[in-house]
């Protein structure tokens, strides 16, 4: 049995309170889903600035009614340190997921890219001390690499921020270490590869590349790739994520592991492979759309050229092992598009 595997179990057996922050997200959807299916007690946190009601009402679909009635939701803001206050009383566990995402979008407004991301990390991290929590998983991002030049990116050689989102991350991470060292707050970060699948928002100016070419190629558009095409990105299924964070929150005595690990695949794929994957996938599931080529624009101000992983660190202290390649994963992301045969109600096998 995979150490996955047994910590699953274990978790269905002894059932805890957790708080999920950005549960209306992407990610944060996803674990609230794993949660409850595992017949946790789940706290949920979001301000739905980015994240959405009906990413709540899907994973509602997806359980019990016994297990729904374990969720409670509270509409706030992490700006707000009484709100992480009452969100955190009683709980066990965080994994804090609530930040605002994207380089372009924290390039356009700073100030609001600082206030959640790191004023509003400073108040769960406070809050979550005061509360006694056992455990604090949160989501940092690779994108603290920055201008380092060394692949695959190895935790403790990073570079200089390219964009403000980058710089709240790295800041994300320091606070998180002095208040491992200065008041044993059990805190371990994650450091997200370019994460994909089910409920990931493909709308909008800031989108991630997967959700937003996949809705295009199925209404017929085409895709523009920033770029030449071949940069190339390490591209993480949602399920990979979910998995380290339970083994994030099940590793024993945190005070002993490292402050932070990449969570990734470890495999390289340029925009040039990923967008012909893309494209035979939706041939053979959604054979009535047509794929026109891609057209290319400049590349994007703060993105870096090549980001892949060493997940080593991952393995070897937290026992991480992904199930799902990028294959099966923007297979089970397609087959939950709306739109393509059988999307949005195919129950995707976690
Ligand atoms: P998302 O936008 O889908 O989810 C973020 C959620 O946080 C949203 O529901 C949003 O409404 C909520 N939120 C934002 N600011 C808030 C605030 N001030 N108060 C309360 N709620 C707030 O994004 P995601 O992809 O699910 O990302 C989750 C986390 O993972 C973020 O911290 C993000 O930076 C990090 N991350 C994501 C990726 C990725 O590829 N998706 C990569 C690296 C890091």
């Amino acid at each position: 049995m995979s150490r996955y595997a047994a910590i699953q179990a274990q978790f269905k057996h002894s059932p805890a309170t957790w708080l999920v922050t950005g549960t209306a997200g992407f990610i944060g959807s996803n674990l609230l889903e794993k949660l409850l299916l595992l017949d946790q007690r789940v706290v949920g946190l979001d301000n739905f600035s980015t994240g959405h009601r009906r990413n709540l009402d899907a994973v509602r679909a997806l359980v019990t009614p016994a297990q729904w009635a374990r969720f409670r939701f509270i509409e706030g803001d992490v700006c707000a340190l009484d709100v992480c206050q009452a969100a955190c009383a009683g709980v066990d566990c965080v994994l804090h997921h609530a930040a605002l995402g994207s380089v372009p979008r924290s390039l356009d407004h700073p100030l609001r890219s600082h206030a959640s991301n790191v004023d509003g990390f400073m108040h769960m991290l406070v809050a979550a001390r005061e509360a006694g929590v056992k455990r604090f998983v949160f989501a940092s991002s690779s994108s603290v690499y920055g201008d380092h030049p060394g692949l695959p990116k190895i935790e403790d050689a990073i570079g200089r921020p390219l964009s403000p989102y980058a710089a709240t991350k790295r800041i994300d991470e320091i606070y998180a270490d002095v208040f491992r060292r200065c008041y044993q707050l059990p805190v371990v970060g994650l450091r997200y590869f370019n994460v994909f699948g089910p409920r990931q928002d493909p709308n909008g100016a800031y989108a991630a590349v997967i959700p937003k070419w996949f809705a295009a190629m199925r209404d017929g558009g085409a895709v523009t790739i920033n770029g030449d095409g071949r940069t190339s990105r390490d591209f993480c299924y949602i399920e990979n994520v979910v998995q380290a964070n339970l083994l994030a929150v099940a590793a024993a005595a945190p005070q002993e592991l490292p402050p932070v690990f990449n969570v990734a695949c470890g495999e390289s794929t340029t925009l040039l492979e990923l967008h012909a994957r893309m494209s035979e996938l939706l041939d053979t599931l959604a054979p009535q759309s047509k794929v026109p080529p891609p057209a290319f624009q400049p590349e994007r101000a703060g993105d870096v050229r090549h980001s892949l992983a060493s997940i080593e660190l991952a393995r070897t202290r937290l026992g991480f092992e992904p199930t799902h390649r990028l294959a099966e994963g923007l297979r089970l992301t397609l087959a939950a598009l709306p739109g393509v045969s059988g999307g949005a109600s195919v129950v995707t096998q976690r």
